[in-house]
């Protein structure tokens, strides 16, 4: 199987700007530009082996070598050789078409687990590494990352407990995969009765199958099951929906997470420490428990006055839309959706299925490319290249020059934007290759999401903006080593360039541009974006008190013995206004706390204080060129080369602040 490099059709479509450009406007030396290698199952199945091995025998080669000199640049060649071949098996696990390939293609990652341990377990390497000189700052940041990846990967243990060290953390990887995938496939549906779908948009309902009897077969990825809960009237057919959705991933998942807390602690004790939450977050910026303890306390007390406003709010419409007095009415968790969107309208004619017409897919699609191309000075050149589905898009990345023409080639990126059976159920960038100038590497990254063809809501407006900033991190970083590129940051710093980048859909300055990707669209007018506002901010109080839920229940689970991970959850959610919904199982679907997130949720909010600072570097102007590209430099091309906060003070000229994600979270933020 070759790679695809070189094979590309190379025909230029589409400008974001509209503008049609030439078949012989520069293209990427051939050299530069990577496409994603399309494997079918039995490529991957009878390449895995033989890259495995090869990445262990580039290891086995950089251990003879007993002098310190060359490490990084070393281990800089090999990281990219196995992100080469790994990280489109990853994306393939998680978006082919076929499920044998996803199949063939979650084995190989799995198979690929024991690499996160193995190189950082040998002491000839860790002896190098610990050997080098001080070198300027980005070499003293790679040398720091990786003695700490040594140290993570219990180099000073002694030999047994090192070795309990890698088989657990391979078994924690294989299942976090098995986990995903469990999800992923999950093929449950729930049926609802003609009669049961008053309140649906016809296009909702002319898309959706029916079964033998009739009945209209909703199934749980995010365009088919939110417009339901949303706009739905009959309650019953919302509590089935909402059930089944909460169902997912199944009892099985439930075992799996409880085994994966059972293996984080027992690591956490091999180290000394006393629960992996400690141990986990001595890397973070946050660095101890008490300090997120602490940060979320303020969260939770900022947001219960909002949270419980919103509640009565929404019970009152309950009951007015019933007929019936509010003190005999509940409000249940199947019925926030329901009540936010008729409040929405009536108090803001703010309509979420009407929105779509001002922001269809496609347009959004080539407004998001518009403004990260005024912004950050890119352009972007859609190419028609091999790709995994006809669903996907491929635009090459370029530096904006005066003359129009564009300038140096800067990456590559892929767009997967529409829902399929099989496919990850959830909006996600992939990173595909990191960034390397030491090896001349232009970087790619891949979108995935699921959106509406028939158009965007507010939300997922926001939804693709913030994925889009995760693929920006990703593809215009210009690191010198690949392990610091794009999103290789600390993970209580990885949202805020995406966190930040949802604001530029909660502007008239911004979203003006819409009428330049999209003259014919209905153009939102500066008194509607103020409804957008009023409208956005209703319900932040149960949004934000569900996301201190969340972290407040990864803490449980992972400071002190773990509890049983479904009770855990229980107790916070009956504990809330809303309460705990018999027969759902959150966790089985909670994804992020099986991967990266685990004693890390509160990340989010974490990134976000920093996210929404970071704003006041624009000066209230959004589309300020001069501002986009000192970001970019100062943020977004330093991946992990330097200290998140470093990175914010540098951009701000001052230390970091709360002031703007407090204000967020009360709903006083302008
Ligand atoms: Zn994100």
């Amino acid at each position: 199987m070759s790679p695809l490099n070189g094979t590309l059709l190379g025909t230029v479509v589409f400008l974001a700007s509209g503008v049609l450009l030439a078949a012989d406007q520069p293209k990427p030396a051939a050299a530069q530009r990577w496409l994603m290698p399309l494997l079918d199952a039995a490529t991957i199945e009878a390449r895995c082996p033989v890259e495995l091995e090869r990445a262990r025998a580039a290891f086995r080669v950089m251990e003879k070598n007993p002098a310190p000199a060359g490490i990084l640049a070393e281990w800089n060649r090999v990281s990219a050789m196995v992100q080469n071949f790994i990280y489109p098996v990853y994306l393939q696990a998680n978006t082919a078409v076929d499920a044998a390939t996803r199949e063939a293609a979650l084995k190989c990652v799995e198979a690929f687990a024991p690499l996160e341990t193995e190189p950082f377990q040998s002491e000839k390497l860790y002896a190098r590494v610990r050997g080098l000189g001080p070198g300027d700052a980005t070499d003293r940041q790679y040398r720091q990352d990786q003695l700490e990846a040594f140290e993570d990967a219990g180099i000073a243990l002694p030999a047994d407990k090192r070795q309990r060290i890698k088989e657990i953390r391979e078994e924690i990887e294989k299942i976090a995969l098995r986990f995903q995938s469990n999800v992923n496939e999950s093929k449950e549906v729930v049926a609802i009765a003609p009669e049961e779908t008053r309140g649906m948009p016809k296009d909702w309902l002319d898309a959706r199958k029916r079964d033998a009897e009739g009945r209209v077969i909703v199934t749980l990825d995010y365009p088919t099951y939110i417009p339901f809960l949303t706009n739905a009237e009959n309650e019953d057919a919302r509590r089935r929906v909402y059930i089944a959705k909460l169902r997912e991933g199944g009892t099985v998942n439930l075992e799996l997470f409880q085994r994966v807390l059972a293996l984080r602690y027992e690591m956490a004790q091999l180290y000394g420490y006393p629960d992996y939450a400690t141990f986990s977050l001595r890397r973070a910026m946050a660095k101890t428990p008490a300090a997120v303890e602490e940060f979320l306390a303020r969260v939770r007390s900022a947001v219960d006055t909002g949270e419980a406003r919103d509640i009565e709010a929404m019970r009152a419409d309950k009951a007015a839309f019933l007929g019936r007095p509010v003190a005999d009415v509940k409000l249940h968790r199947w019925d926030v959706l329901f009540h936010e969107e008729r409040l929405r309208r009536s108090r803001y004619q703010i309509d979420q299925q009407a929105l779509r017409a001002n922001f269809p897919s496609e347009k959004s699609v080539a407004f998001t490319l518009r403004l990260a191309q005024l912004l950050y000075g890119v352009t972007f050149v859609a190419r028609d290249v091999p790709r995994w589905s006809s669903d996907v898009t491929y635009y090459d990345v370029f530096e904006r020059t005066t003359s129009g023409i564009p300038g140096e080639f800067l990456g590559g990126i892929y767009l997967d934007m529409y829902p399929r059976e099989g496919k990850y159920n959830h909006a996600a960038a992939f990173p595909l290759q990191s960034a390397s100038t030491a090896l001349g590497r232009k970087p790619a990254s891949a979108l995935v999401a699921n959106l509406d063809r028939a158009g965007l809501t507010q939300d997922e407006l926001e939804t693709l903006l913030h994925e889009f900033g995760h693929v920006l991190h990703g593809v215009l970083s210009k690191t010198r080593y690949v392990d610091q590129g794009g999103t290789n940051v600390k993970r209580d710093f990885v949202e805020a360039p995406s966190q930040m980048f949802e604001e530029w859909a909660r502007h008239e300055e911004s979203l003006r541009l819409f009428a330049e990707v999209c003259p014919a669209c209905p153009q939102v007018s500066p008194e509607m974006v103020e409804r957008l506002h009023q409208a956005r901010l209703f319900g932040i109080g149960v949004r934000y008190a569900r996301q201190w839920q969340y972290a407040a229940y990864d803490m449980r689970l992972h400071t002190g013995a773990p509890p049983p991970v479904l009770q855990a959850w229980i107790d916070i959610e009956r504990a809330s206004p809303l309460g705990y919904v018999e027969d759902t199982m959150l966790p089985a679907s909670f994804g992020h706390l099986l991967g990266g997130y685990a004693a890390g949720y509160y990340g989010y909010m974490w990134s976000e204080v920093l996210g929404l600072d970071m704003l006041s570097g624009f000066n209230g102007k959004l589309l300020d060129p001069v501002a986009g590209r000192r970001y970019r430099k100062a943020i977004l091309e330093m991946g992990g080369q330097r200290p998140p906060q470093q990175l914010v003070e540098s951009f701000l000229g001052r230390k970091p602040n709360g002031d703007a994600f407090f204000a967020e979270i009360t709903g006083a933020r302008r």
